[in-house]
């Protein structure tokens, strides 16, 4: 990437192209959680474009796993712009994901067969606390 680290809070489109998980592109019922990063994003983006955090869940491929991966009940949403250096994506332990939308808590613990999943690709799964 050109320019190297920008001290301003909003980065150009062309890095947000680049490095930036899809925004939401709306705040209806079809929106989505990611049961294993919390990324939040439209059923149609998870299904078109996969999850950025987690491409091995194949939800590009295999659109069962939007369902399976995917929770509609989560609660709020706050958008990370500089993961590394936010107190609150470190917080979420969202801090090593890229630059997106992301709800504070999921609800579902993610399907076995995925963690399984998670565990072959070296993937730190954590699952939610119970409440
Ligand atoms: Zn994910």
């Amino acid at each position: 990437m050109a320019g190297g680290k920008r001290s301003e809070y909003m980065p150009s489109e062309d890095d947000r192209a680049s490095s930036f998980a899809q925004i939401p592109t709306s705040f209806g019922h079809e929106l989505r959680a990611c049961l294993r990063c919390r990324l939040v994003k439209t059923y149609d983006q998870f299904r078109e474009s996969g999850c950025e955090n987690c491409p091995f869940l194949d939800m590009d491929k295999e659109h069962d796993n939007v369902v399976n991966c995917t929770t509609p009940n989560f609660t709020g949403i706050i958008s990370v712009m500089d993961p590394t250096r936010s107190w609150a994506a470190r917080w979420l332990r969202i801090g090593r994901f890229i630059p997106g939308c992301y709800t504070l808590a999921v609800s579902e613990e993610l399907p076995e067969e995925y963690q399984a999943l998670c565990a072959d690709n070296n993937v730190h799964y954590v699952p939610p606390k119970r409440t």
